[in-house]
């Protein structure tokens, strides 16, 4: 089906072109501000198949959806993603097919996956220190991962972007390295505040908020920052230094909320449609699929009455949402 409006669109007049596809709740990594240190992941029954993933694609694609990014848990831990970005990249109507990785093996699938057909590629990298990158991702590797930014580079990625999550006392002191780093490197960057979800135990996380204010401050004092009308589609705002092409991208869920001009849903890899990333609802696309597969699109389309308007995060208060960034698809 091809329409001239794309069907999705929700209460408040938003359209939604845009699908976070989570592959996987599991990880190689155990980031301090994502996951609990023990956790538990999904029984391979409860997930969807590679075959099932690319169904729902399909279908947000035919829907009017032009953007799909690939995310988890760590989408390369997700066994034969590959197959399933070759098949989502060769869809009609589909202009971009993103991935968010934690870079750890991407010294190895870095080519394959351009290769494949993959757009573009955001990676994590929330500190610069051997040592401290070990504390922050209790078990990452940091050579690994800029190995893996490395691979990206030479694989032909036209643009990357590294995302890093600032707490204040942990790597804050790092932002301007980090600047300094995508500047080198010729890579845009990202600072996210830290969200809400799910229960962690390390920091609290009201006392390590740091504003993307601050950090504009601080990278502000030493390269003059510029507001750029450009957008990626997703949540960041983007800023140019004068003397650089990388850019600069703050992403603030507290401090500059931005669910007036949300283009998204998410896909949990339990096939849940989660309406908001900060709300909890959500359709089962999985037993759909299961169930009544000829419905798919309409409950997709159905499913925009129920998109929230805004997320309420409150970093003084319990989370309102137990589940973590893992499950979610960050
Ligand atoms: N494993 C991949 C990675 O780390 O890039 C993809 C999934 S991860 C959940 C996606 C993004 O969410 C990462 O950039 C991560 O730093 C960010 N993230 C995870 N938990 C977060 C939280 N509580 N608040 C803000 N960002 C978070
Ligand atoms: Fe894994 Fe990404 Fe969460 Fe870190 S942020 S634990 S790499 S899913």
């Amino acid at each position: 089906m091809t329409t001239a409006t794309p069907p999705l669109q929700d209460r408040f007049g938003r359209q939604v072109d845009y699908l976070r596809l989570s592959v996987t709740d599991r990880c190689d990594f155990r980031c301090v501000y994502c996951m609990a240190e023990d956790m538990t992941f999904l029984p391979r029954r409860d997930i969807l198949s590679l075959e099932q993933l690319y169904d729902i694609g399909a279908a947000f694609v035919q829907l009017g959806v032009t953007k799909i990014r690939l995310t988890g848990g760590e989408p390369l831990v997700r066994r034969n993603v590959l197959s399933l970005v070759e098949r989502l990249a060769s869809l009609d109507g589909l202009e971009q097919l993103n991935m968010t990785s934690n870079g750890a093996q991407l010294d190895r699938y870095a080519e394959p996956l351009y290769r494949a057909g993959l757009t573009g590629i955001n990676i994590s990298l929330d500190s610069l220190r051997e040592d401290r990158f070990k504390e922050l991702t209790r078990v990452g590797e940091l050579s690994k991962v800029l190995a893996g930014i490395d691979a990206a580079k030479a694989a032909g990625f036209e643009r990357i972007k590294l995302n890093a999550v600032i707490m204040n006392g942990r790597n804050d002191d790092e932002i301007l390295d980090l600047v300094d780093f995508a500047r080198d490197r010729n890579v845009d960057i990202s600072f996210i505040e830290e969200m809400p979800l799910g229960h962690i135990s390390e920091h609290d996380r009201a006392l390590s908020f740091c504003s993307s204010d601050e950090i504009h401050r601080r990278i502000h004092a030493r390269y003059p920052l510029t507001a750029s009308a450009e957008t990626s589609g997703g949540p960041s705002r983007y800023y140019r230094m004068a003397d650089s092409a990388s850019r600069v991208g703050l992403i603030s869920p507290h401090s500059h909320n931005f669910c007036h001009l949300c283009n998204r849903v998410r896909l949990t890899v339990e096939g849940r449609l989660l309406l908001c990333l900060g709300n909890e609802y959500s359709v089962d696309l999985k037993s759909v699929l299961e169930n009544q597969p000829e419905q798919l699109q309409q409950r997709i389309i159905d499913a925009m009455d129920i998109k929230p308007e805004r997320h309420h995060f409150d970093l003084n208060d319990e989370p309102q949402i137990v589940r973590f960034m893992n499950t979610t698809g960050g």
